[in-house]
């Protein structure tokens, strides 16, 4: 997994993301303090990561995908809370979920466009299984095919990941 990642998830479960609400409290000027994704609430993490409309409805297709996506999860420390009572590869799914959520709120405001959420959730999926198939020594074993179909099933059983 990239450090980038590992720094964004860092910034964000202690709440130094560059969000609006963030932006504020440094005392920034903005034209406008609203989600850049759904425009209808004022952006913080919490917002963008669980309640946006947005994060709600990746959050159903994931929970349909991975039945132990924690859909209901109001905060992000409900939301890491319950996805590390999963397995190690629920919490590379998780760290995708956070790390293409924020690469598409910033195209929608650097490049004013977002992809679709069936989009983001097949972003999140190519991206999981990349970071699985980099730092498994069984990565050769998933397949797309299975993954998509079942991921936890995919992964072998004695799946370990290499040390951090
Ligand atoms: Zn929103």
């Amino acid at each position: 997994m990239p450090g980038k990642v590992n720094i964004h998830a860092w910034r964000l479960f202690r709440n130094r993301l560059a969000t609006r609400d963030n932006l504020l409290k440094r005392g920034l000027t903005l034209d406008s303090v609203d989600c850049p994704s759904c425009m209808s609430f004022p952006e913080d993490s919490d917002h963008l990561f669980t309640r946006c409309s947005t994060a709600r409805e990746v959050g159903a297709l994931l929970k349909q995908w991975w039945p132990d996506w924690p859909f209901n999860a109001a905060s992000i420390e409900e939301l890491w809370d319950a996805i590390k009572r999963t397995k190690k590869v629920g919490e590379v799914i998780g760290l995708a979920y956070l790390w293409v959520l924020w690469q598409q709120r910033n195209d929608k405001v650097y490049k004013g466009k977002m992809l679709s959420v069936t989009g983001i959730v097949n972003s999140i999926q190519v991206q999981a299984l990349l970071w699985l198939k980099a730092r498994s020594k069984f990565g050769n074993l998933i397949n797309w095919d299975g993954w998509i179909t079942a991921p936890m099933d995919s992964v072998c059983n004695n799946f370990t990941l290499a040390p951090r």
